[in-house]
């Protein structure tokens, strides 16, 4: 039997939803509809710092106004860290991880000495230097999750390392735009996109104060939740090549990907959660109705 397909949306509540995310929401429950799937709403609130209840509110109350719906328990990350301790001391025990004591600053002022001998230093792909490897010697075992979660030290992979004890190259299957269109057949196995997870260098796995970062949560849950197709923006395009690092180094299945386009704002820049003026609530209260977002985020009226 055809296995059923397993959507998710998964907001982070530092912050109001916005068009963009109206449209992300959107286009996920739409084809998990189209496709007879499960529409899954997952709340990525690992910063504790940043994410506070009456953000989580908003989430639920606006994806309620928007007319979706989705299955109850809402799975909070804050509420799993254990999951996410587990799977960083895997990591920690093949010996991959380092911990990392070094601060933004010491970072930038490591890179700007580099770049002021003449060397170009290399740039992830979303623009932010690697990091120069400082603190690589510096082994983490199990007790250095303890650490990081003390705020004393980042956990980060070492990616060479990493990588040598993967056998073959990584890719992912992309359905990109394809995924939400009507005449989408689920047997499609959609693009073949090869993964480059070095273009991040050293990524963080357990951050300052954090037994979990972005990277190491989002696998965990794909594969806890059973997620069959990640639909997201394609602002996480090239994120996709330390998710599939992980999830071969954790033993994880790969879901496939179906990256949308994002909406930008009038000034050609993509939207963020501090345009407060295309809140879906400041949109709400200024009259606008579900059909006007779905509008506005360029979908069909009629759904
Ligand atoms: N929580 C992430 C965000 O709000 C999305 C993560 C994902 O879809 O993989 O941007």
């Amino acid at each position: 039997m055809a296995e059923i397909p397993i959507l998710r949306f998964a907001p982070s509540p530092n912050g109001e939803l916005h068009l963009g995310h109206a449209l992300s929401a959107l286009l996920a429950h739409g084809a998990a509809d189209r496709l007879g799937g499960r529409f899954l709403l997952r709340l990525e609130d690992i910063d504790r710092d940043r994410c506070r209840p009456v953000y989580e509110a908003g989430i639920l109350r606006d994806l309620a106004w928007l007319g979706l719906t989705w299955e109850q328990p809402v799975r909070r990350q804050s509420e799993h860290f254990d999951d996410y301790r587990a799977a960083a001391a895997r990591l920690a025990d093949m010996g991959l991880l380092f911990a990392c004591s070094c601060s933004r600053a010491k970072i930038a002022a490591a890179v700007a000495e580099r770049e002021a001998q003449g060397i170009i230093w290399p740039r992830d792909p979303d623009g932010a230097p690697l990091y120069p490897g400082t603190c690589r010697a510096v082994r983490a075992d199990r007790a250095a999750i303890g650490r990081a979660e003390a705020g004393e030290v980042a956990l980060r992979l070492d990616i060479a390392r990493a990588l040598a004890t993967i056998p073959d190259s990584l890719s992912w299957s992309e359905h990109g735009e394809a995924f939400y269109r009507d005449a989408f057949d689920l047997s499609s196995r959609g693009a073949r996109i090869s993964a480059d997870p070095a273009a991040w260098g050293d990524v963080v796995i357990c951050r300052k104060g954090s037994p979990t970062s972005y990277h190491l949560a989002v696998v965990v849950d794909d594969a806890l939740q059973g997620i069959t197709h990640v639909t997201r923006g394609r602002d996480l395009y090239w994120a996709t090549s330390v998710h599939r690092l992980l999830q071969v180094l954790l033993g994880l299945p790969a879901p496939a990907y179906a990256h949308h386009r994002l909406l930008t704002g009038p000034d050609g820049l993509k939207l963020a959660k501090s345009r407060r003026d295309l809140s879906l609530r400041a949109l709400r209260e200024a009259g606008h109705s579900p059909r006007d977002i779905r509008r506005m985020a360029g979908l069909p009226a009629d759904r």
